[in-house]
């Protein structure tokens, strides 16, 4: 192993000497670094991050510290009539990681399994990869990363909940795992979708599917919004920006499906469209959503920076979009005697705007005279909603493993 001092002289070399000073600014609040303080540097292609510049990691290890008060300990900066806590300080308090990476100005936080990454003029910062809106951007103060008080309450307080955490029954794991569903029947008003050869309308059957799905949840917990509860129309655009000013954890649309091909039939699930390139829609998002986001305190290159950020939301969004809709077909595959499709990715306009995981669940074919008669029936509709939750649970389920497992 290297010496900490020959180690540090690399970094120089590596970085410059200028970088290596604003670099030690970054933490000089946080105390001088510990002697037990390791500083190295590594050139790493981190390809999931898709950050290609240098990468600086610092552990801070401060034994014992976790329990500090962390008010009395970490000072406040005004900044711009903002309140600001320095990052490092947070963290050293506490133990989280942090790593900064100069050129891309991205930071991470690591504890146990858990994730924050932010990004300096940005105020989306994304917990353990899903978007979370602080009222004002991360900013450099002084030479040190500044993040909105809010900051430790939005983003630091829940993920060292979640590390401490002890193994919950699967009741308990939903709501604590998936707080808040949007359920979104499709259609309505005067727009009744497809229309079975005896009349029934998928604005109702979806209706109907969507508001037992919403009880179910309810009982677990779960705090649902549904996009229409009664027999209105609400535009396609209107339906996911519920579901993203309600930061939503999971936006599930439900519809029937018709053929002009009377015999086809079955359960299909879709999941968000690969369609359009994840990095086309991450810089759109980065240049739209983001003139509504109030955020005007960053460099107008930054977009391409920020594009990184939505870039692995979409990615890890559709993943788990994937992943959902694979649930909610083996537990319909379990509980109803229908030819199950399968998952598919989606050409729906519906699901490109979502920044969660999104599925649009088409329980079967109104074209299809058996399937109209089941759909026309109450207890087989009771049937589709309890298999749509069951999907459900199974993914909170994995998320719940994956997060025990990496522990
Ligand atoms: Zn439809």
């Amino acid at each position: 192993m290297e010496s900490r001092s020959a180690g540090f002289h690399r970094l120089m070399l590596e970085c410059g000497t200028k970088h290596v000073a604003a670099f030690i600014r970054l933490f000089k609040d946080a105390g001088s670094i510990p002697a037990t303080s390791t500083i190295f540097a590594k050139e790493t292609m981190n390809k999931k991050l898709k950050f290609t510049s240098l990468f600086i990691l610092i552990p801070l290890f401060i034994c014992g510290c976790a329990t500090l008060p962390v008010k009395e300990s970490v000072p406040v900066y005004s900044l711009n009539g903002a309140s600001y806590y320095s990052l490092a300080a947070l963290c050293q308090a506490r133990g989280i990681v942090l790593s900064y990476d100069i050129f891309s100005r991205t930071a991470n936080l690591t504890k146990d399994n858990n994730t924050i990454d932010l990004m300096v003029g940005d105020n989306l910062i994304l917990v353990n990869k899903r978007a979370v809106l602080l009222s004002h951007p991360v900013d450099i103060y002084m030479g040190m990363l500044v993040v909105p008080v809010k900051f430790k309450e939005l983003a630091l307080d829940p993920i060292i909940k979640i590390a401490k955490a002890p193994p919950k029954s699967s009741v308990v794991l939903l709501s604590s795992l998936v707080k808040k569903v949007v359920i979104d029947a499709g259609h309505g008003g005067h727009d009744p979708g497809a229309v079975g050869r005896t009349g029934l309308k998928e604005k109702d059957v979806n209706l109907d599917i969507a508001r037992s799905l919403a009880n179910r949840l309810r009982q677990e917990g779960v705090e649902v919004i549904m996009t229409r509860s009664s027999d209105i129309f609400i535009p396609l655009g209107k339906r996911v920006e519920v579901a993203n000013n309600t930061k939503a954890d999971l936006f599930i649309s439900v519809h029937a499906n018709a053929n002009k091909a009377r015999s086809i039939h079955g359960f299909e699930v879709y999941y968000v469209s690969p369609t359009v390139s994840d990095s086309t829609r991450a810089s759109y998002a980065a240049k739209h959503y983001y003139l509504n986001l109030e955020s005007s305190c960053f460099a107008s290159n930054s977009q391409v920076l920020k594009a990184i950020l939505w870039d692995m939301l979409y990615t890890y969004n559709r993943g788990e979009s994937i992943s959902l809709a694979s649930d909610i077909c083996r537990a319909a595959g379990d509980n109803l005697n229908v030819r199950i499709i399968g998952i598919k990715d989606a050409r729906f306009e519906i699901l490109r705007g979502a920044r969660m995981p999104a599925v649009l669940v088409e329980v079967g074919f109104l074209s299809n005279v058996r399937e109209e008669q089941l759909l026309r029936d109450g207890s087989y509709r009771e049937k589709l909603s309890q298999s749509i939750l069951e999907g459900i649970l199974n993914y909170a389920r994995k998320l719940q493993l994956v997060q025990g497992d990496k522990g």
